[in-house]
């Protein structure tokens, strides 16, 4: 039954199609509330005979409204008799829905008074209408049978609706129907709105029996129930039953979903433990994996006691912990850098030291010095491998480790770009062994060298391991650049920890904290480079044995590039030798020009530059290779010459000296300038000067005021000055001001004390100082000229700078006495030893007769190149030559 609308239309319009038996279709077409005053019909006296028709399936309660199918021919005129004449009509239930022609006794004795409210006639002659139930009535006589049933009948009056006792019966069936609307998907909330609406229990009675989802043999049951008090009785009991059977149905319904939910829940959970076990399966399948290959690599024995016990201890560990917890990665860490540790794999350990030295020949122009240096250490090593060998267990047996490194380590130091690295790579390439470079410059935290502690996270081992790690063998040559440059602060001492990497006694069990178990550094071969002797450590510098290289000549530059720079450089840009060619003076051009260095590493840069550029002219431009590159092309690759030999004065200044420097990057010129000017009678020094060359500025100006009474020389350079009276230098007004030049970067050292000497006396004479003149030489307060160090970088870098002449002290003879020739090269060397020694060269014509004249030697160069050598140590002794340092 569907539910209908308060007006009963909705079964109607709904277009269900008519059945031919007269009665409503098999669903039966919900009885509705009649609208109130549309059926204000007159209704037939009880006693009156009305038109009667049998009804299958469908009974009618009174106050509803309900659509009818009619298709027999005898109900069709009953109802069209009741509608055309306006009486009521009596709906009676068949006994037998199946009786197609019924007679009085197939015809339930109780039904229900209905009006026609409307009556349509269809196509096929069927008739729908609608009709709306007014009270039920119980068949008192059959009066006709034919053309259709015309009976008599009483109302029903049911003698208790007046009871109280229905009212609360009524009252309970209301609720019980609340719950049945509640419960019932089919029933619409509104019908429990009509019965809330009324207190009439026949009327409730009737409302809720119509709409109550029970077989027509109940229902004609209920119709025909006289006493209100039964009828709303078997109505709770009805309701009750639906109720029951309903709330069971949805608790079913519901336990049904929640099954489903949780079916699907764990069909979900149980998918998802599923994969999880895959993945923990997989992870322990390949942590066992690699348990059994850290053990098999174990097994093989190369390991240390200590190292084999550790990895024993750590391999436990891990079968024990959960493969998804964090500390397999750090057993693993361990583990795979203990297995990436040689253990006692060696490379070739013989020294051939004639191979090295062919090698080193090959690989590198000059160094002569430092070359032979270098094979005298080996020959050492040689020694000494094979006197441990004999001594020790008889020919033929091994050197014990370490037996065959001197206690010293070679040091090469010098100017970046002069070869420091690439000898030592040569080194170990003529000794076949691997080569490690570990780059100090900088490290300040200890745990750098000696690795941090597994309790940091993050931890790794130092350096020095790793290097080996990477080496690939116990013995590789291992570069420490830049030692110089190691700091220390609150990290610890890298120095320290290096210290006892280098010191044969400890360095046989050398303690990695990462590792916590000792290593064997002692076949490794250790080879550091400085570029600045005076940066290292003091307790390291005692471990070092140093070979200075401190920079090349313009020949040697030469040479280098053309033998040694360009086929590399040409290889490095895709090019052929040759390819690139550079005519007459270029490459010497491009060092002049362009670079400004005591090692050649600009040089090479500047080559490079080149050959990109001709590579693409020659790919973009189609140009033809070979293609030459001359001087005056320079400009074209390189840009504007950065260092011109016409930036040193070429005239005569007062008030400007030049002296030199030593640098860690090689010499330089340094033009020193002096004025005298309006002030309190102060010498005023700015230009970032050093305590040393403060003092060294003292010095000079010292000498100048105690002097120039006596001096006739002096006096005779300063008789032009306003400030010089009978009484010497009058300067109570006056300040002496000197300034270095690049006033941003610091300077200091004793030596540049002649060339403020000597700018400050032209200042004062105003007398100019002849140009390309440089001089060092450290004066004292007498105006003696003391020692300096770096000479080889001094002169080379004045001859470098265009420098005619240079002054030095007579001292330093014996020190220029061992350069190479080429170090000279065209430069007039003076030697002095006192400062009236020097006027006469830097002042010249300046002096007055008599004055004195220099008495000592002048050196000059041979015009010949020899061939090119490095220096020896003691040529720029650390302490001088740091003394001598600009920073
Ligand atoms: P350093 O380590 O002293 O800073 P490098 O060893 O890195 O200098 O040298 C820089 C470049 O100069 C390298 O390509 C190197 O081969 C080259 N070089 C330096 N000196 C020479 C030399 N005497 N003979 C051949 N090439 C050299």
């Amino acid at each position: 039954m569907t539910p209908s609308l308060p007006d009963g239309g909705a079964a109607a319009a709904d277009g269900a199609a008519p059945t031919a038996d007269g009665a409503a279709p098999a669903d039966g077409g919900a009885p509705g509330r009649a609208p109130g005053p549309r059926h204000a019909r007159r209704s037939p006296s009880p006693s009156a005979a009305l038109p009667l028709l049998p009804t299958r399936e469908l009974i009618v309660f009174p106050k509803m409204v309900a659509p009818l199918f009619v298709g027999r021919q005898k109900s069709i005129q009953a109802i069209e008799a009741a509608f055309n004449q306006k009486t009521a009509l009596i709906l009676c239930s068949q006994r037998e829905a199946s009786v197609e022609d019924p007679g009085a006794d197939d015809i339930m004795p109780v039904g229900t008074r209905v009006s026609v409210l409307q009556l349509f006639k269809l196509p096929d002659g069927s008739v729908k209408a609608l009709v709306e139930g007014q009270e039920r009535v119980r068949i008192e006589r059959f009066e006709s049978t034919e053309p259709f049933f015309l009976v008599s009948s009483t109302p029903l009056a049911p003698p208790d609706r007046a009871l109280v006792r229905c009212r609360s019966l009524a009252r309970r069936v209301a609720a019980e129907f609340a719950d049945y609307v509640q419960l019932n998907p089919q029933l619409a909330d509104e019908v429990q709105y009509v019965v809330s609406q009324t207190d009439d229990p026949e009327e409730i009675a009737d409302v809720v029996a119509a709409h109550l989802q029970i077989d027509t043999a109940e229902k004609q049951a209920l119709l025909e129930m006289e006493s209100t008090q039964e009828r709303l009785l078997a109505l709770i009991e009805a309701l009750a039953e639906e109720n029951a059977v309903l709330a069971m149905e949805h608790e079913i319904v519901s336990k049904v979903q929640q099954r489903i939910e949780s079916a699907q829940r764990q069909l979900f959970l149980h998918e998802k433990l599923r994969v999880i076990r895959d993945e923990i399966e997989e992870a322990g399948e390949s942590a066992d994996e690699e348990t059994a290959e850290y053990a098999r690599r174990l097994a093989e024995g190369r390991l240390s006691p200590s190292a084999h016990k550790l990895v024993e201890r750590e391999l436990r560990k891990l079968r024990q912990v959960s493969p998804m917890s964090p500390e397999v990665a750090v057993i693993r860490g361990l583990l795979d850098t203990i297995f990436d540790l040689p253990w006692g794999k060696l490379a070739p350990a013989d020294v051939d030291v004639a191979a090295v030295a062919r090698h080193l020949e090959r690989t590198h122009y000059g160094l002569k010095d430092v070359k032979d240096r270098i094979l005298e250490y080996l020959a050492v090593c040689r020694m000494r491998a094979e006197a441990g060998a004999a001594g020790g267990r008889g020919a033929g047996a091994a050197a014990p480790a370490g037996a065959d490194h001197p206690a010293t380590i070679l040091c090469l130091a010098g100017p970046p770009g002069t070869g420091k690295s690439s000898v030592a790579q040569s080194i170990a390439d003529a000794l076949g062994r691997p080569f490690a470079r570990l780059a100090l410059g900088g490290v300040r935290d200890e745990a750098e060298i000696r690795g941090h502690r597994r309790t940091y996270i993050g931890a790794l081992p130092g350096r020095i391991l790793e290097g080996l790690a990477k080496a690939g063998v116990d013995n590789p040559v291992m570069l420490l650049d830049e030692i110089d440059k190691l700091d220390s602060d609150w990290r610890g001492n890298p120095a320290a920890a290096l210290m006892e990497v280098l010191d044969p006694a400890h360095n046989t069990s050398f303690r990695d904290n990462y590792l916590e178990c000792e290593y064997d550094l002692s076949r490794v071969f250790f080879i550091a480079t400085a570029n600045d002797v005076e940066g290292i450590p003091h307790t390291l510098y005692d471990r070092l044995e140093v070979i200075h290289l401190s920079g090349y000549t313009l020949p040697e530059k030469l040479a280098i590039a053309r033998r040694h720079l360009i086929p590399g450089t040409a290889r490095d840009s895709g090019l052929r030798r040759g390819d690139v060619k550079l005519g007459r003076g270029a490459l010497q051009t491009i060092v002049r020009g362009y670079t400004r260095e005591a090692g050649v590493r600009d040089l090479e840069r500047a080559l490079r530059r080149i050959e990109r550029k001709v590579a693409r002219k020659h790919l973009e431009d189609g140009a033809a290779l070979p293609l030459t590159v001359e001087a005056d092309d320079l400009r074209a690759y390189l840009g504007e010459a950065v260092w011109l030999d016409a930036e040193l004065r070429r005239t005569a200044r007062v008030g400007e000296s030049l002296g030199l420097a030593y640098t860690s990057d090689g010499g330089e010129v340094l033009t020193v300038e002096a004025i005298v000017a309006r002030g309190r009678g102060e010498l005023v020094l700015t230009g970032q000067l050093g305590d040393v060359m403060q003092e060294s500025a003292s010095a000079a100006w010292g000498h100048l005021l105690a002097n120039v009474e006596r001096d006739a020389a002096l006096r005779a350079l300063l008789r032009r000055s306003p400030h010089l009276t009978k009484d010497g230098l009058d300067l109570a007004n006056q300040d002496v001001r000197v300034h270095v030049p690049e006033g941003a970067v610091p300077k200091d050292g004793p030596s540049a004390g002649l060339a403020l000497a000597v700018a400050m006396l032209s200042a004062l004479g105003r007398v100019p100082v002849k140009p390309r003149v440089a001089m060092t030489g450290e004066i004292t307060l007498g105006g003696r000229i003391l020692r300096v160090g770096g000479l080889k970088e001094k002169l080379l870098a004045a001859s470098r700078s265009g420098i005619r002449t240079v002054l030095l002290p007579e001292s330093n003879r014996g020190t220029v006495a061992e350069l190479p020739p080429e170090v000279v090269g065209r430069l007039k060397l003076v030697y002095v030893d006192k400062f009236e020694d020097v006027l006469p060269h830097v002042f010249g014509g300046r002096l007055a007769p008599g004055a004195s004249r220099p008495e000592t030697a002048v050196g000059r160069s041979t015009d010949k190149v020899a061939p090119p050598s490095g220096t020896l140590s003691h040529n720029c002794p650390p302490t001088s030559a740091s003394r001598e340092r600009r920073r």
